[in-house]
């Protein structure tokens, strides 16, 4: 049977990003290596890291000034490396989620923070609105897709300080003006590659105002002298995240991804409005396009197991809801087919028709 994967992350990426990245494990650029076992300073590597980057810069428009970083860490390094390279005084931060906090957390080591608006008194089921930045913060903090609640900030917000964004769950999923960011990062594996790889997009000019000595590996300033290859970046994922990138090009690039996952996202936030038996957990107006999360309507909550299990039989793969807001999780990356987000909506409403 086939399978409808709705993992949160590491997720579903597409089929052309596994088959050639599949090949390339056997026989890389026809080097007869495999892509595992060769140099990194090998000309053949230092191509896709190069045609990695230009893609990058190419598929989000990214202005001259800034660089594309491929590090290791995963997005929870960054939490820490941010602060470390831009935290003087003191730093803003929206706390939207586990993630924010987490986040927020590394920050208060290196200096105050002032978190300016929180959602956390209604489990973050909504985005803060109205808040003011302070002018003399060294930078804002925001995570754009809240992976776990399912809530998302889709426009770019204009910051008087520099603006830094976790967009490891919806990068590449819509179109971005990234000159009115400081900092994108994220770990790659939601959206774009396998697990082990952090993009991190980021504008030169901004480092060089903190006063304190950091490690090298942790200087945002040697990967960006060194083209991201100061030490031995994560190659495998790296070419992963190139088929991707590929990929994405050929379907017509992050305008055209943007209408497919609303359109995706919007077929599947219809059904839970209109199912008697399910709703929606967030504000509507902050609904994600990425994590589409719902649990059972007041009266149904006894059938939450059986909905799972009934879902299952039919080949969805993990729509469990995070534990910390129960019920189900549906991500639609770019790389889910609409055929799964029709077949998830097939299973809930032949649910409403058996138990009602
Ligand atoms: C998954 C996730 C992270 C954590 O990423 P790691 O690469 O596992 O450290 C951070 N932020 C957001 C928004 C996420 O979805």
């Amino acid at each position: 049977m086939k399978k409808h994967n709705f993992y949160a992350g590491p997720s579903i990426l597409p089929d052309y990003t596994i088959e050639n990245t599949a090949d390339a494990v056997r026989d890389f650029a026809g080097t007869g290596l495999s892509v595992m076992e060769i140099s990194h300073r090998s000309k053949e590597f230092v191509a896709v890291m190069e045609e990695a980057q230009a893609l990058f810069k190419e598929l989000l428009n990214i202005p001259d000034g800034y660089s594309v970083l491929f590090l290791g860490g995963g997005a929870s390094t960054q939490f820490a490396m941010i602060p470390f390279n831009l935290l003087n005084k003191k730093a803003a931060y929206l706390n939207t989620g586990a993630w924010s906090k987490k986040a927020i957390k590394e920050a208060k080591l290196f200096g105050e923070v002032d978190i300016v608006a929180s959602s956390e008194d209604k489990n973050f089921s909504y985005i803060p609105k109205g808040y003011a930045i302070p002018e003399d913060a060294d930078y804002f903090h925001i995570t754009t897709n809240n992976t776990i609640y399912g809530t998302e900030i889709r426009e770019d917000i204009d910051s008087p300080v520099p603006l830094v964004a976790d967009m490891s769950s919806d990068i590449f999923s819509r179109p971005v003006d990234v000159s009115k960011y400081a900092i994108i990062y994220g770990g790659a594996q939601k959206n774009l590659a396998p697990a082990g790889v952090t993009f991190v997009i980021i504008r030169n000019d901004i480092l060089g105002k903190v006063d304190r000595k950091i490690p090298t590996m942790l200087n945002y300033q040697t990967h960006i002298d060194k083209g991201s290859m100061f030490n031995t970046p994560p190659v495998l994922p790296v070419f992963a995240a190139l088929q991707t990138l590929k990929w994405l090009k050929n379907k017509g690039g992050v305008e055209e991804m943007n209408k497919i996952n609303v359109k995706k996202a919007g077929m599947l936030y219809d059904e839970i409005d209109r199912n008697s038996m399910f709703k929606g957990t967030v504000a509507k107006e902050d609904r994600s396009i990425m994590n589409v999360c719902f649990v059972m309507n007041d009266g149904y909550e006894e059938k939450e197991k059986a909905f799972l299990d009934f879902a299952t039989e039919r080949g969805m793969i993990g729509i469990k809801g995070h534990r910390s807001v129960g019920g189900f999780r549906a991500s639609t990356y770019n790389a889910l087919p609409v055929e799964s987000v029709e077949a998830l909506i097939q299973a809930m409403q032949d649910f409403e028709t058996y138990n009602k």
